[in-house]
């Protein structure tokens, strides 16, 4: 199955060292993609589908590295359905669980946890919701686990471990010995920052994080109560973690973090998340928006922006998405400046604080949304001239 998108005005490669690439074709085959370049020097012909991206801007789908699913397309949190596919209309085509944590009745103890991990993580290797690649199994560390626990999720297709401290593992030392587990099996982990998102936890600062040893600083700017921007210089100055802004957190340390990683040389660590469903709601636009917080308060260029909520992300994560490149997963997504912004392109709009009207998300080469249903309009918007033509929102 060959899919070719033509008439690109500009191409974010989702790699933060060379942001833009030169061309205007992508060339998929088979879900992949197999060829970037002027269309004159690719291989465009025989194609079964045929996007004509009118001069507008093509990235790699979003990721997200912070939802909190539960089962199927619905949240019990905000007793939202279909918040997975409406967040796919804000051009995220991955979505990476931080924990199964609105599970009503969510067991604490070893086995009811491993049994939903497992349920969750296999679950949603089975369902994708309009095509979206939801990595879920994420389970809450509770004091007890032992290093077979690990072992066991692992066999069972386990590979992510949710926000330690939203269970009963919440310091340093309870936490290190399960997480140097968890990397020995394999999994990527993640820990709760700042202040608690409900009462009855307690908040994690920057000596827990040390302490524990992570992947990723779970939203360091706070979900939704940030640490102090002392916490977080030594978190970016002190460690090689990834760094996680998240949209239901805190925009002045957002900003901070953004700058002190700036002067530290680590932009390539910071990723981007949402952290909702979550008391602040249910998102769609979430990573949008805050694309749209660093490149007009930031400054930091758009591309860089959107390289940190793709390619980052897979590589933090191990995902084969993310990087508008040979051999990657042909996810996609085509935007322009939204009708009536002052910009006029997608970067243009972001840097401006608009965010960019989507007209196409594309998942493994298979055209998925069509015009956003929920972003303002694109100025112009790409079209299928060949093949499937999606549905769309307005
Ligand atoms: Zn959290």
């Amino acid at each position: 199955m060959k899919t070719v998108i033509r008439g690109i005005g500009q191409i974010v490669s989702g790699q933060l060292g060379a942001p833009l690439l030169d061309g205007d074709t992508i060339v998929c085959v088979d879900g992949k993609i197999a060829q970037v370049g002027r269309e004159s020097a690719v291989d465009a012909g025989g194609a079964d589908t045929v996007i004509d991206a009118r001069g507008t801007t093509v990235a790699p789908g979003l990721l997200d590295s912070h939802v909190h699913p539960v089962f199927g397309d619905f949240t019990p949190r905000q007793r939202t359905i279909d918040f997975l596919d409406s967040e796919l209309h804000g051009g995220v085509t991955t979505m990476i669980s931080a924990g199964e944590v609105h599970l009503p009745g969510r067991p604490k103890d070893p086995v009811g946890l491993k049994a939903l991990a497992i349920v969750a993580a296999r679950a949603y290797a089975n369902f994708r919701p309009n095509g979206a690649k939801v990595h879920a199994g994420a389970p809450i560390l509770e004091l007890g686990l032992t290093e077979a626990d690990f072992a066991e999720m692992a066999r069972a297709g386990v590979t992510l471990v949710g926000e330690i401290g939203l269970g009963s593992v919440r310091t340093g030392r309870d936490a290190a010995p399960m997480v140097k587990w968890a990397k020995q099996h394999g999994m990527t982990v993640t820990i709760h920052t700042g202040g608690p998102s409900i009462a009855g936890s307690n908040p994690i600062d920057a000596e827990t994080v040390i302490e524990a040893d992570p992947h990723v600083v779970g939203h360091i700017n706070g979900g939704t109560t940030s640490m102090s921007p002392r916490e977080i210089e030594t978190l970016v100055g002190g460690t090689r973690m990834a760094l996680e802004i998240v949209q239901c957190g805190n925009p002045r340390t957002a900003l901070h973090t953004l700058r002190v990683a700036r002067d530290a040389g680590a932009w390539d660590r910071i990723i981007l998340g949402n952290d909702a469903p979550s008391g602040t709601g249910v998102v769609p636009l979430g990573i949008l928006r805050t694309l749209a917080l660093l490149a007009s308060l930031g400054d930091c260029p758009p591309e860089a922006a959107l390289a940190m909520a793709t390619g980052n992300t897979a590589r933090v994560y191990r995902l084969d998405v993310g990087l508008i490149a040979p051999g990657r997963e042909a996810d996609l997504v085509v935007m322009d400046a939204p009708v009536g912004s002052v910009g006029t392109t997608a970067l243009e709009a972001l840097r401006a604080g608009d965010l960019p009207g989507i007209s196409m998300v594309v998942i493994d080469g298979v055209p998925r949304v069509g015009r956003s249903r929920n972003t303002a309009p694109a100025a112009r918007a790409a079209e299928v001239t060949r093949g499937h033509v999606p549905g769309g929102g307005h």
